[in-house]
C-alpha cells in the first residue's frame, strides 16, 4: 500500500540519519535504494516535522555541485521517562531524542505499593510532564515485573502492583502515547541505542532482583507470558540453604542481588574473603547464563548494576564459568562487559523504546 510504504521510508530514513550522522539526499538515495524522488519527498515532510534539518554543503572537494547535509533533530522531541527499579525511589526524568536527561525528579517511595505507588508515579509523570519544553513524543515506563505488550504490569512484587494497566492509565491521564515494559528490557534497548551493544544480546540488569532483558537480532524477545529473561529465580544451588523471597532454596537472586551480596560483603573481614564473595556470586551468574548462551548463541553480555560490586572477581567469574561450561569453540569470543550508562540507563531506555514505537528508530 502507497502510505504504508510512505511510512516504512520515512522510519528507514530517519533511522539511518540517527544512527549514521548527516548524508544528502543522494547518499540517502544511494544508501537505501530509494530513488531521489521519493527521498525529496519524504525529507520534505521530515523538515516540516523538525525531525530533520538541514546543516549546510558537505565540506571538502568532491566532484559536481556541493550537495546540502540533512542531520537528525535531537532536539525536535522530548520523551518523559520513569524508572521504578530502585528501592527507595521512583526516578523520572525529560530527556531530549539523543538520549540526554534535560531535567530530573524523584520521589521516595517509602513504603508505598499499590494504589499509593501508582499515585505516585502518576505525580511524577505530571511533573515532568510541566518541565517538558518541546512537543512531548511519549512517555516510558521501565518497572520491575512482568510487563505485556499492552503496558498491563502482570505482577510486580516490588510495586504491590498485579493486572495494573499502567499504560492506559497514564495514556487517559497525559493523552500522549506511552509505553511500560520491564526495566531489563529497556535498559538492554538503551545499550543497543547509545552503546550500540550487539544484536544478539544479554543485558543482566543487578538490583533489588536480578533480570536480563535479551535481544536477537536486535529485537527484544518477551516469551510466551513476557517473562523471558527472569533469570533471578533459577535455582544454582538447591541445597545450598540460602533461602529466597520466592520460598525456593538457592536461588540466583540469594547471591547476586545487591542486598544479599552487601549482606554477604558485610561478613568478609580481608580483602581475599571480599574477591571471594564476589567470585562467588559471580560463579552463580556464569552457571545460569552458560546454558542461555550455549542455547542462543548471543555474542555480547552486559551487566548493569553497582560497579564496584559488577567489576573484577565478579564479573571475572561470570566469563570463567561461561567458558568452562559452554563450547569453547563457538562462543569463546562472547564479550562479557559492564554497562556504561550508568544509573540513567533504564530512563534511556525507556526513551528509546518511545522512539522505536513512535518513530520506528531502532
Ligand atoms: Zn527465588
Amino acid at each position: 500500500m502507497p502510505e504504508q510504504a510512505r511510512v516504512h521510508n520515512r522510519e528507514l530514513l530517519l533511522r539511518m540519519l540517527y544512527r549514521e550522522g548527516p548524508r544528502s539526499r543522494a547518499d540517502l538515495a544511494r544508501r537505501t535504494g530509494l530513488t531521489r524522488v521519493s527521498v525529496s519527498d519524504v525529507v520534505s515532510d521530515l523538515l516540516s516535522d523538525h525531525l530533520v534539518r538541514e546543516v549546510g554543503m558537505r565540506a571538502g572537494s568532491r566532484p559536481g555541485k556541493p550537495a546540502m547535509m540533512l542531520e537528525f533533530n535531537e532536539h525536535a522531541y522530548q520523551t518523559v521517562a520513569v524508572d521504578l527499579s530502585h528501592s527507595t525511589l521512583y526516578r523520572g526524568a525529560v530527556l531530549d531524542l539523543g538520549g540526554a536527561v534535560v531535567t530530573r525528579r524523584q520521589v521516595e517511595i517509602a513504603g508505598s505499593a499499590g494504589t499509593d505507588a501508582l499515585a505516585k508515579v502518576v505525580g511524577l509523570v505530571r511533573e515532568l510532564c510541566q518541565e517538558v519544553t518541546a512537543p512531548l513524543l511519549g512517555i516510558g515506563v521501565g518497572t520491575p515485573g512482568i510487563v505485556d505488550l499492552g503496558g498491563v504490569v502482570l505482577s510486580a512484587p516490588n510495586l504491590g502492583l498485579k493486572d495494573v494497566n499502567l499504560q492506559s492509565v497514564l495514556a487517559e491521564e497525559f493523552a500522549c502515547p506511552v509505553h511500560v515494559a520491564n526495566d531489563a528490557n529497556a535498559a538492554a534497548l538503551a545499550e543497543r541505542s547509545y552503546a550500540e551493544s550487539a544484536a544478539d544480546s544479554l543485558l543482566v540488569r543487578v538490583g533489588v532482583g536480578v533480570g536480563a532483558g535479551l535481544l536477537l537480532g536486535g529485537t527484544p524477545v518477551l516469551g510466551s507470558r513476557f517473562a523471558a529473561g527472569e533469570i533471578g529465580h533459577v535455582v544454582v544451588d538447591p541445597d545450598s540453604g540460602r533461602s529466597c523471597v520466592c520460598g525456593k532454596n538457592g536461588c540466583l537472586e540469594t547471591w547476586l542481588s545487591t542486598r544479599r551480596i552487601q549482606e554477604d560483603l558485610s561478613e568478609a573481614r580481608t580483602e581475599g574473603e571480599r574477591d571471594r564473595v564476589l567470585a562467588v556470586a559471580g560463579e552463580s551468574l556464569g552457571c545460569v547464563l552458560a546454558p542461555i548462551v550455549a542455547a542462543l548463541n548471543v555474542s555480547e553480555i552486559v551487566l548493569s548494576g553497582p560497579q564496584r560490586v559488577l567489576e573484577g572477581p565478579l564479573a571475572a567469574a561470570t566469563m570463567e564459568t561461561i567458558r568452562q561450561r559452554a563450547l569453547t569453540e563457538v562462543h569463546g569470543d562472547i564479550v562479557l562487559r559492564l554497562s556504561e550508562l550508568g544509573d540513567d540507563i533504564v530512563l534511556r531506555g525507556a526513551t528509546a523504546m518511545v522512539m522505536s514505537q513512535q518513530l520506528g528508530i531502532v
